[in-house]
């Protein structure tokens, strides 16, 4: 018996819930295992139905054997119709931050049923990882940090943001990756203000620093890792906002303990930058969750309750972004356990000079 649903069906009952139906495609994949591009679960406390098109029959009955697979009819409401008068189901809650208003719409005007809106019930699950998922986790991290060690070898002026980006997605995608993560921050110099400065045809120049954020997709699990470097020796103020940013980072994974909330980890770098006066430049939360998603629940930031517990997998990515100067960023992986922070990346975090 798959344990995700089972757990699912628990939450429907401990939320007074007849049924649920999932429309997130990272929510439909971890409750049923099926990965295709197209379906919707309608979940029961006691069955569970999936329902997708003809192209995906087949896969579906393989990857999602706890589930009834349904052929999708013309739209939505008439695919559900038949499964709702089977099961007599009169109240079912909806993803609300999934579904647009169109299917809303139409699940309204042609099924006879009450649509509850909800969110969060299969990201909460989502945020504490089993072992199989971590094994993924830490295979994809391990590939990220070569991919690293990789790019500094052809880190050089002249070299434009564009080519390296371009290399690290294709070292990982060598080595198992099914795409990059999300679209590659790599920003050089002035442009390193930019906390989201994707690659651009900069080329680039001596004495700059570079930020590299960047990651991939092993078995549908995304990888995530920053790292700022140095072309040739850097000056005063590149080393002290450099630190800076280093202190913060080990500060707050030094201190992250199950129980805390987003909103004290945050605090715990956030404090230190203010201190040494760069209160401003740190626009960003501390991190984020990743799995399925690149970005997904818990969220360290100012206005996180989310309490931190054993089994989440999280970043640790504080900032300093100075416009027309650029800005450093060092982000890590980190698997929350009873005691700590343990680091699923290991690239070296002390400020590299090429
Ligand atoms: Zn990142
Ligand atoms: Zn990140």
């Amino acid at each position: 018996m798959n344990k995700r649903l089972q757990r699912l069906q628990e939450k429907l009952a401990e939320h007074s819930l007849e049924a649920i139906l999932i429309s997130q495609p990272a929510n439909r994949r971890y409750i049923s295992g099926f990965s295709g591009s197209s379906g919707y679960l309608l979940v029961g406390r006691e069955q569970a139905f999936l329902i997708t098109d003809f192209r995906y029959l087949e896969q579906a009955s393989q990857q999602a054997p706890d589930f009834e697979i349904r052929k999708a009819k013309e739209n939505l409401a008439q695919s559900l119709a038949p499964l709702l008068d089977e099961t007599g189901w009169r109240q079912v809650a909806f993803e609300k931050n999934d579904l647009t208003y169109a299917l809303y719409s139409e699940l309204t005007q042609g099924t006879s049923v009450a649509w509850k809106p909800l969110a969060g019930l299969v990201e909460e699950l989502r945020m504490i990882k089993d072992e199989q998922e971590l094994a993924i986790l830490r295979r994809g991290a391990a590939v990220t940090d070569a991919a690293f060690a990789h790019i500094l070898t052809m880190i050089k002026p002249g070299v434009t943001e564009q080519e390296l980006s371009l290399e690290l997605e294709y070292f990982m995608r060598r080595r198992g990756a099914s795409r990059a993560s999300f679209r590659y921050i790599v920003a050089s110099g002035p442009r390193g203000a930019m906390p989201h400065g994707t690659a651009s045809s900069k080329q680039l120049a001596a004495g700059e620093l570079l930020t590299m954020d960047f990651g991939a997709v092993f078995d549908a699990y995304c990888t995530d890792i920053t790292r700022t470097v140095c072309l040739g020796e850097p000056d005063e103020q590149q080393r002290r906002v450099y630190e800076v940013v280093l202190q913060a980072q080990q500060e707050a994974r030094a201190r992250i303990r199950p129980g805390m909330t987003g909103r004290e980890i945050d605090a715990l770098a956030r404090n230190l930058i203010k201190e040494a006066g760069f209160d401003e430049q740190f626009g960003h939360g501390l991190g984020h969750g990743l799995g399925l998603e690149v970005h997904e629940e818990p969220r360290l930031a100012p206005l996180s309750k989310t309490v931190l517990q054993p089994g989440m997998v999280i970043t640790v990515e504080p900032g300093i972004y100075i416009p027309g100067w650029g800005g450093v960023r060092i982000e890590d992986m980190v698997l929350l356990t009873a005691e700590g922070a343990e680091l699923l990346t290991h690239s070296p975090r002390e400020l590299i000079i090429v």
